[in-house]
């Protein structure tokens, strides 16, 4: 397809009528079911779905429901992750948890046998040694400092859900299992609870389909946020999460995802995906049936056609997408 090949219509029209046609292609897709581990999550409606596309020159293009908020869950592993890096150093990080594909489920009980760490950071196990690291750093601080960077990230305030974060307390047996497992090998200190706690907390963050964009928007422009350019997150910082995204973000789906769609991204089972072209595009998904990965049936499809459409993936031989992405979009007029 060549979208370049419609010089009748505005730069930003073409690329709004390619998201919409994306759109439609994945809206017929009903299979899976969403998630319902907690009340909060098993009443959501399962119905909709939202597309957004943010450039790193601070456009934005949605379709759908990009508006209707959800729990950000494991989306938020890989925003932590980058702030634990800029806060304590890589090799500090590193010392706590690992950067290895686990090819395990996200919540598996299980440490890399030799150095009885983590794999990695975007597991729960990982996740919950990186928000004992943020912990350690900021103390009581840790979770306005956290949301603080989300939300200018995102652009916008951003709140926790009360009900989602009480029911992830009530309900997180396996994760204070992994918790007390984390103390015992030494990859998180005493008192656990407040680092189970953070981590809910952070899971419990409300977002929708465009902030997701905004936020894969500003690890796209290595951590300047395109609008107004915030200085949110950390150069080095972003291109090591960005790695592990593109690695481990996708649950066990992760290396057919490389094969697929090939850009970094992170999916949470709230139904959220978020992607990010390094220094072009960051884009969100929004749609709350899971497969059996845990990953949003029609938000592994939009990405699958995004790229595909657009040429997005990393290795893409022709190149043709992102070119497109280049001329049309961050060249084009604000
Ligand atoms: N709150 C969820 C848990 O820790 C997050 C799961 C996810 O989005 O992968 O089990």
């Amino acid at each position: 397809m060549d979208r370049c090949a419609e010089p009748g219509l505005p730069a930003n029209d073409r690329f709004a009528r390619a998201l919409r046609d994306v759109y439609e292609q994945c809206l017929p897709s009903v299979e899976g079911a969403v998630a319902d581990y907690i009340p909060e999550l098993a009443a959501a409606d399962p119905e909709p779905f939202g597309v957004a596309m943010a450039t790193s020159t601070g456009q934005i293009t949605t379709y759908g429901d990009v508006d209707r908020e959800f729990t950000i869950q494991s989306i938020s592993k890989a925003f932590n992750y980058c702030l634990a890096l800029e806060l304590l150093g890589r090799e500090e990080v590193q010392s706590f948890v690992g950067a290895e594909p686990s090819g395990d489920a996200f919540n598996a009980i299980v440490f890399d046998p030799q150095t009885e760490r983590p794999f990695n950071p975007m597991v729960n196990a990982g996740a919950i040694t990186v928000c004992g690291l943020l912990r350690r750093a900021l103390g009581e601080q840790a979770l306005d400092f956290v949301l603080d960077r989300y939300s200018r990230a995102a652009g916008r305030p951003l709140r926790i859900c009360e009900p989602a974060y009480r029911s992830e307390v009530a309900t997180g047996h396996r994760n204070r299992a992994i918790g007390h497992l984390l103390v015992n090998v030494g990859a998180a200190l005493e008192p656990i609870d407040p680092t189970l706690d953070l981590y809910f907390q952070l899971c419990s963050v409300l977002v929708n389909a465009a902030d997701l964009a905004r936020m894969g928007a500003t690890l796209a422009n290595i951590g300047e946020n395109p609008c107004g350019g915030d200085s949110v997150f950390e150069i080095t910082a972003v291109r090591d999460t960005l790695s592990v995204m593109f690695t481990c973000g996708m649950y066990d789906y992760s290396g057919n995802w490389a094969l697929d769609v090939g850009i970094p991204a992170k999916s949470g089972v709230g139904g959220g995906v978020v992607g990010v072209v390094n220094r072009q595009l960051g884009i969100g998904t929004f749609s709350p049936r899971l497969d059996a990965k845990g990953n949003s049936v029609r938000g592994v499809r939009a990405f699958q056609c995004l790229s595909s459409e657009f040429g997005l993936h990393a290795f893409d031989f022709t190149n043709y997408g992102s070119q497109f992405v280049n001329d049309v979009l961050l060249k084009a007029p604000r």
